[in-house]
């Protein structure tokens, strides 16, 4: 489904039902156990997108301005329970709510009587500490809940 409002961040294309967005989100990590298995979870409270893409390469075009605009001095960090912010490079406990930016291919999935958006090849292109961006009180209710298997060399 195409939506004529909202248009390319880069291009000013109308944004496609496969699209790419750029999303400042708060989540916390946890550890869950699962028939005796250790997954880390991660719990999303927000989600906002701040800018649509109709490709790669349109958000290829404007990344760099994004990077400038937030001033990260590092982007795409690896999973660390303990990460360093993007900004400051003080550490981020992600088993306490965090700000994140992701950049993301999304599927509208749309029917006429339920909004449904599938996300892929989410990326995080950015962590930031308290200080830097402050997560607003996190909500109660949980909109993902995502597992992943935790791989032993990640647990530090
Ligand atoms: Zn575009
Ligand atoms: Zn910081």
């Amino acid at each position: 489904m195409v939506n004529e409002n909202r248009r390319c961040g880069m291009c000013s294309k109308p944004i496609p039902a496969h699209k790419v967005q750029f999303a400042r989100r708060v989540e916390q990590m946890e550890v869950v156990e699962k028939d005796g298995k250790q997954f880390k979870s991660m719990n999303v409270f927000a989600n906002d997108v701040f800018m649509e893409f109709c490709s790669h390469t349109c958000w290829a075009g404007r990344e760099l301005e994004v990077i400038a605009a937030y001033e990260l001095k590092a982007t795409y960090p690896a999973f660390q329970w303990v990460a360093s912010c993007s900004r400051c490079g003080a550490p981020v406990n992600r088993t306490k709510p965090y700000v994140t930016l992701n950049i993301y291919e999304a599927i509208d999935e749309s029917k006429p009587w339920v909004n449904v958006e599938r996300m892929l090849d989410d990326k995080e292109l950015a962590v930031l500490c308290p200080m830097c961006d402050a997560p607003a009180e996190a909500k109660s209710e949980q909109i993902v809940n995502e597992l992943a298997d935790l791989e032993p060399n990640q647990t530090t």
